[in-house]
């Protein structure tokens, strides 16, 4: 298993059967497991390209749900490290069972939550706010927590968050772009465009 695991094979959980994971980020959903948070592989992809990993770089991804951005984040280089930070107990075993199932056991998770939970961590390279930011102090968090030259990418689904985001672009500039993804699905014998909840992203550099 240690062996399919440096090659980035996934294991399945009775360690019978292994599926070769593909190089690029936006992996399907349903290799992950997970209880409907995640990060969809569409929004994922376009959020793992404005994180941009560089060589030996740490990410924190506060509020890691299922554990799919900092995840893929190790997949793109054996260099890379990453701290999930999920304040739900069973969001954060089921994180570790995902990352020792992609062979990235090295994904370090921090059960508490954001801001409080961030206090000590090394200083990141990079953010991803995946929940929590609308939360009292978080923005503030990690702000200050990021490295000089870090950037920082933030997605908002709820209105509350996107408040937050509009906000601090206003403030500190960055880019914000929004996500409308639809899906063809079967409307009767015909079919038709279900629109998925779009996403609203912040990237900023500090
Ligand atoms: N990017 C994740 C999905 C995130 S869903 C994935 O792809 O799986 C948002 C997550 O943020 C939830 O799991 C929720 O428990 C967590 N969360 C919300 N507020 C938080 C906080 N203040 N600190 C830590 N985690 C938080």
């Amino acid at each position: 298993a240690d062996m399919l695991n440096v090659c980035a094979v996934e294991v399945s959980a009775d360690g019978t059967a292994a599926r070769v994971l593909a190089f690029t980020p936006g992996l399907d959903d349903a290799l992950f497991e997970h209880d409907g948070q995640i990060t969809k592989r569409e929004v994922r992809a376009l959020t793992l390209s404005a994180l941009a990993p560089k060589r030996g770089e740490l990410l924190w991804d506060v509020g890691g749900g299922s554990g799919s951005i900092g995840i893929e984040w190790m997949l793109a280089d054996s260099s890379l490290r990453a701290i999930a930070i999920e304040g739900h107990t069973e969001r954060g075993a089921r994180m570790r069972r995902n990352a020792r199932n992609f062979g990235v056991p090295g994904l370090v998770v921090v059960e508490g939550t954001a801001p409080g939970a961030l206090e000590g961590l090394v200083a990141p390279d990079a953010i991803f706010i995946g929940g929590g930011g609308s939360e009292a102090g978080v923005m503030e968090a990690v702000l200050a927590g990021l490295k000089p030259g870090g950037r920082l990418v933030a997605n908002a689904v709820t209105t509350e968050m996107e408040a937050v985001l509009l906000a601090h672009h206003a403030r500190l500039g960055g880019s914000l772009i929004r996500i409308d993804i639809a899906r063809a699905s079967p409307v009767g014998q015909m079919t038709g465009w279900r629109p998925a909840m779009p996403v609203t992203q912040w990237s900023w550099v500090k």
